[in-house]
């Protein structure tokens, strides 16, 4: 089918990052009509790959060919229309001129907003915020800005990369109605996404790439829920986890307990609880209440019932704990630099008061402490936070957290992003942090971040949680994907049943 309709052909991609290899030779054909399926753990290559498909880097080898030709993205860039893991918009233009971006024609002056821009614009619920700066926007909002902006674009290859995971159920099935037409009208869809359900409903076929190459591709009866979480995982469960899951009492006193705990939409009638040296998961996917649940740890939802914190209840429980936001910059200085990021929440009484000299030289000391207990990798403190890596950033999050000394460290994808390298040394941070008596609780999208970080996990579904798994009963890490596969499964079909 020579110069003929027949979509992406992938072959050999390679792509260094320094030390880290992104991708090793990945092979991959995406067929115009379909939408294609991507899984893999995080750090497994696929947003390198998105970013090589849409011309924004270049690989380092290998064969990028479209409808027969070679794909050239700088020539070809605008037939190409992304939706980035992390919104890639202009913070300092309107939601309106954000989704207009990139289609500026030889015209001088700004496109105007067309019938069908406005459109999309509606279906996503943005269509109220259209004169509102960026900057302004929740992230939320700019996610589906994000999304408006690549939908409302006529480029014959869209790339989806985790597209729904700040979306409502309703704009997500906006989203994939909005797939499936593209693919209809014969353009080259590619989908991103942790969410097995997603996959396997709206997905021709699924690639599962993990270590930066196309492992399998499932399609047909072998494309299950259970298949791609067990590709997902295949030949990492050899590699044990430094757990300390035996010292847990798990009969004793919790460090920190909710009882009765409802939210006005997200959860209702929670009970759970994180004992001193224990790492608790809640596993669940945007909008079934397991965010909310969380960040309901620090204060951050109003919620009714009972809270303790290391024996503090209610309002003064919540100051013993932190919390560490899944998109870093929003617990980050981006303009501030290491040091200053690794102070920022620190009371008055450690600095304040001393001499303006001597506060210097204390800060300057206590910084190098964190850079040195947390195995930051940075020159100095006074080094720009944006200059170091999306491993180390994550390092100061949680260092920054951990200096206000709380009791319960509160978690959301702790490891998103981050390389394989600084997420080992991420978890044993954690592990020594709890044990020193003190315990985490964090949301995971992964199984693998469940099997090697967690002693114990929960399955949240619409506002539900299921019963207590204990990790360490988990022989490898393929058995815990299955079983919480099905467990969010079944909770999902009874909460269907008992709609009816
Ligand atoms: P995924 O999207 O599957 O989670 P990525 O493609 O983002 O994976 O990353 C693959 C690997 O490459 C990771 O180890 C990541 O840390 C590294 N990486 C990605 N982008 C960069 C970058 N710009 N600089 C340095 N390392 C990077
Ligand atoms: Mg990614």
């Amino acid at each position: 089918m020579n110069g003929g309709a027949d979509g992406i052909r992938l072959r050999g991609l390679q792509k260094r990052y320094g030390a880290t290899v992104a991708l090793a030779g990945l092979d991959l054909d995406i067929r115009p009509a379909e939408v294609l399926g991507i899984a893999g753990p995080n750090g497994a290559g696929k947003s390198t790959l998105v970013r090589i498909i849409a011309g924004e880097e270049r690989p380092d080898s290998g064969e990028l060919v479209f409808n027969g030709r070679p794909w050239t993205p700088i020539l070809d860039w605008r037939r190409v229309a992304v939706v980035h893991q992390e919104p890639q918009l202009f913070p300092n233009l309107t939601v309106a001129e954000n989704v207009l971006a990139g289609r500026e024609g030889p015209s001088s002056g700004w496109p105007k907003l067309g019938a069908a821009d406005a459109k999309v614009m509606k279906a996503f619920g943005i269509d109220r915020f259209a004169a509102t700066p960026l900057a302004d926007c929740t992230l939320a909002t700019q996610q589906r800005a994000e999304i408006a902006r690549a939908v409302a674009r006529d480029a014959q290859v869209f790339l989806f990369d985790e597209p729904n995971s700040a979306l409502t159920d309703e704009e997500s099935d906006e989203l994939f109605r909005e797939m499936h037409k593209l693919a209809a009208e014969g353009r080259v869809v590619l989908l991103v996404t942790h969410r097995l359900g997603d996959l396997f409903e709206h997905a021709s076929r699924v690639a599962v790439i993990r270590d930066g190459r196309v492992r399998a591709i499932l399609e047909g009866e072998a494309l299950t829920e259970d298949g791609i979480a067990q590709q997902l995982v295949v030949s990492r469960g050899a590699e044990a986890s430094a757990k300390a899951g035996a010292a847990i009492d798990h009969a004793g006193r919790s460090l920190a307990a909710v009882h009765g705990w409802s939210h006005s939409a997200a959860f209702h009638n929670i009970t759970l609880d994180a004992k001193p040296g224990e790492i608790v998961a809640l596993v669940g996917v945007e909008g079934s209440g397991a965010r909310e649940l969380l960040r309901s740890f620090a204060g951050l939802e109003s919620c009714s019932g009972e809270i303790n914190i290391a024996g503090e209840i209610g309002s003064g429980a919540r100051r013993l704990s932190a919390y560490v936001p899944a998109t870093r910059m929003l617990s980050l200085y981006s303009n501030f630099s290491v040091g200053e990021n690794l102070l920022v929440r620190l009371g008055s009484p450690d600095i304040a008061g001393l001499g303006m000299a001597l506060r210097k030289k204390r800060m300057r000391q206590l910084a190098n402490e964190a850079v040195r207990r947390f195995s930051i990798r940075a020159h100095s403190v006074a080094q720009g936070i944006r200059s170091l890596s999306g491993g180390n950033q994550q390092k100061v999050a949680i260092a920054q957290a951990l200096n206000c000394a709380p009791r319960l460290l509160l978690l959301e994808e702790p490891t998103r992003g981050v390389d394989i390298h600084s997420k080992r040394e991420i978890y044993r941070l954690l592990r020594d942090y709890v044990g020193a008596g003190n315990a985490v609780i964090m949301f995971c999208t992964e199984v693998l971040e469940v099997y090697e970080a967690a002693d114990r996990a929960h399955v949240v579904v619409d506002g539900g949680l299921s019963r207590a798994i204990v990790v360490g009963d988990y022989p490898h890490v393929e058995a815990l994907a299955t079983d919480i596969a099905r467990m969010e499964r079944h909770a999902r079909n009874d909460g269907a049943e008992a709609k009816r």
